[in-house]
């Protein structure tokens, strides 16, 4: 099985309601889809590091379900954006191609031939979750497979295409989905919502997930922190799974039903 970008785009034949918006670099679509349309917007987004595609399945999982749940349907307009990072997850799982120009310029500019197991960042070598802008910081000079922030905050495509849609629907929670760690991250240099750390706790409770504020490189820079510092609302980074990534997809499962504890806690804490 390989959980690539055509795979991907398999299991969204079902979802009535997607639309593209817009390409990568590679020409990949970023694919949103939106289910109910309920007064309340809510925005999930998964797979933004190439290694941690597995995510972007166990929230599609959670949306097959939520199809589903037509109880939620009317207060809840349900937007997900399952894979933010396309262009990551080729090369993390089907590694450099040389007839591609970008993948050309990669081995050429960082020198490294096997991406493979290795790959978090975009075809550029920027790491979207430290693309945001809160509290910024380039971390290092140059395109890396990991870590490296950008040239500037929201250099990359990817990064805009979330802001924006963030700043079209306005939501009221937010969801980052990452892996790995079973940990919930609620906060943001103190700029969190007041009622999100309790709200964190209720939520990992159900799961046997464990509440974390991160520390060094993953505490600015992302998703999360960005949602947090302009809408004061209450936004969730969590780490799917455990171990090493890129994760077994013997984890899916599990990773899946974690996903739906965690959305529908949340969105009851709205
Ligand atoms: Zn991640």
């Amino acid at each position: 099985m390989k959980y690539d970008f055509d795979y991907f785009c398999s299991q969204l034949d079902e979802f009535e309601n997607k639309l593209s918006l817009g390409k990568t670099i590679m020409k990949n679509d970023i694919y949103c889809i939106k289910i109910g349309n309920g007064e309340t917007p809510v925005l999930l987004t998964a797979a933004y590091h190439g290694l941690e595609y597995l995510t972007a399945y166990a929230l599609i999982g959670f949306l097959k379900k939520y199809m589903t749940l037509k109880e939620y349907h009317d207060k809840i307009s349900l937007y997900a954006v399952p894979m933010v990072n396309p262009d990551g997850i080729d090369i993390a799982i089907n590694g450099i191609n040389p007839k591609k120009l970008m993948h050309r310029i990669l081995v050429k500019n960082l020198g490294i031939i096997d991406y493979t197991k290795l790959w978090q960042s975009n075809a550029f070598g920027v790491d979207i979750n430290h693309n945001f802008d809160a509290e910024w910081n380039s971390l290092g000079k140059e395109p890396s497979y990991t870590k490296y922030g950008g040239e500037y905050p929201c250099s990359e495509i990817e990064t805009n295409i979330i802001v924006k849609l963030m700043e079209k629907i306005k939501p009221e929670l937010f969801l980052a989905f990452h892996s790995q760690g079973k940990e919930i991250y609620y906060d943001f240099n103190g700029m969190e919502n007041k009622s999100a750390e309790a709200a964190a706790e209720r939520i990992a409770e159900k799961c046997g997930y464990t509440v974390a504020k991160p520390t060094g490189t993953a505490a600015f820079g992302g998703a999360k922190d960005f949602f947090i510092k302009k809408y004061h609302k209450k936004a969730f980074t969590v780490e799917l799974g455990e171990g090493k990534n890129p994760l077994s997809d013997f984890q899916l499962y599990d990773m899946t039903r974690d996903t739906e504890t965690i959305c529908l806690a949340a969105i009851d804490e709205i």
